[in-house]
C-alpha cells in the first residue's frame, strides 16, 4: 500500500482500483449507450440583452447509465478523450442537435444550438464534412449552430494546419465560433485574431467572484471591453444573482446565461419555458 507522504513506490491503493475500475466500467457501458443513442441532450438559454429574447441555447451532454448511475460531463468527456470515444460522442451530438434544430423549425421556433467541441473531435479529418452533412440532411443553415471551443484547443489548433482548415471552411459555410471559458486560460490573444472566432464566453468563475470585489469588476468590465473592441460578441456564463446581472448588463455583455435565466432543460421543457 501506497504511504502518505513516503516513498514514491508506487503500488495501487484500494482507491485507484475503485477508480479505474469504474473507469472500466464506463469506458464498456459507454459503447453500449453510443450504440443505442442512450445519451441526451439539455438545452441552457442564453438571453440576448440587446432584445431580451432567448435567441440561442446551449447543449450539453448527459449521460445516466442503468448500472453506473450519472456520468457527468467533467468524468465522462477525459475519459471519452482518453480512449477515443470522444469521436463518437461529437457525432452523437451533432446528429441530436441537428435533429433538434430541425423539430424547432417545423415548430417556428427560432433558436440557434451552440454545441461544445473537444479538440480530439477535428483531427478527425472528415469532421467539418460529418457537421455540414448533418446539417444539410436535416434542411439548416450551417449559421444555426455555433461551436464553443476552449483556449486550450484554440492555442493548440494554431499548431495544428489541418483543424485551422477545417475551421475556415466551416466559418465560410456560416458556422460561428466561440472561444469558450475565456479568462481562465493563457492569456495569449494571437489566436483570437488567427482563427475564425467570433463569440468570447467568459467563464463562470469569473462571473461568480463578480460581487466580492471591485478590482474584480475592473477585470471583467476589461475583458468585455476588450471583447467589445475586437467586434467580439461578449456572452457571460454561470450567471447566478440579480447582482451580477445587472453589473453584466450595465458593462455592456451582449448576452447572459446561467441558472438565474435558466437551467439546462430538455427541449420539451424548454419549449414550455419559452411559452
Ligand atoms: P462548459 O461548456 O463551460 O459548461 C458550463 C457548465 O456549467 C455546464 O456543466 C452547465 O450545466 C453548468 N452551468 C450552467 N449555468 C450555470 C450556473 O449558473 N451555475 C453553475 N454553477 N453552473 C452552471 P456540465 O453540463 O456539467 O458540463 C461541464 C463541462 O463539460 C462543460 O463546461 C464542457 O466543457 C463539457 N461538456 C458538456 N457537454 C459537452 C459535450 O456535449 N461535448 C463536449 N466535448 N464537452 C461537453
Ligand atoms: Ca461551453
Ligand atoms: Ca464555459
Ligand atoms: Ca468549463
Amino acid at each position: 500500500v501506497k504511504e502518505r507522504g513516503g516513498s514514491n513506490i508506487s503500488v495501487l491503493t484500494p482507491d485507484d482500483h475503485e477508480r479505474l475500475s469504474r473507469k472500466a466500467a464506463i469506458e464498456k457501458h459507454l459503447i453500449y449507450a453510443l450504440d443505442r443513442k442512450n445519451l441526451q441532450l439539455l438545452y441552457q438559454p442564453i438571453v440576448n440583452l440587446a432584445n431580451g429574447k432567448v435567441e440561442r441555447v446551449e447543449a450539453f451532454v448527459r449521460w445516466t447509465d442503468s448500472e453506473i448511475g450519472v456520468v457527468t460531463p467533467d468524468e465522462l468527456i477525459p475519459i471519452a478523450e482518453e480512449n477515443g470515444l470522444i469521436n463518437k460522442i461529437g457525432s452523437f451530438v451533432v446528429e441530436t442537435a441537428c435533429l433538434q434544430l430541425k423539430d424547432w423549425k417545423s415548430k417556428n421556433i427560432d433558436l440557434q444550438i451552440s454545441i461544445n467541441s473537444s479538440i480530439h473531435e477535428f483531427r478527425d479529418k472528415d469532421m467539418a464534412k460529418m457537421l455540414l452533412e448533418n446539417l444539410k440532411l436535416n434542411d439548416c443553415h450551417p449559421s444555426s449552430l455555433m461551436i464553443e471551443i476552449t483556449e486550450k484547443f484554440a492555442l493548440e489548433a494554431e499548431a495544428e494546419r489541418s483543424i485551422m482548415t477545417q475551421m475556415k471552411n466551416l466559418h465560410q459555410e456560416g458556422i460561428t465560433f466561440a472561444l469558450d471559458d475565456f479568462g481562465t486560460g493563457y492569456a495569449s490573444f494571437r489566436y483570437m485574431l488567427l482563427l475564425p472566432i467570433s463569440s468570447i464566453k467568459i467563464d463562470q468563475m469569473i462571473i461568480q467572484s463578480i460581487t466580492k470585489q471591485e478590482r474584480i469588476q475592473k477585470l471583467i468590465n476589461g475583458m468585455i471591453q476588450f471583447g467589445k473592441s475586437l467586434d467580439f460578441q461578449v456572452t457571460a456564463e454561470g450567471v447566478e444573482t440579480n447582482e451580477q446581472f445587472e453589473l453584466l448588463r450595465a458593462m455592456g455583455c451582449d448576452s447572459l446565461q446561467g441558472y438565474l435565466i435558466g437551467h439546462p432543460m430538455t427541449a420539451a421543457d424548454l419549449e414550455k419555458w419559452l411559452g
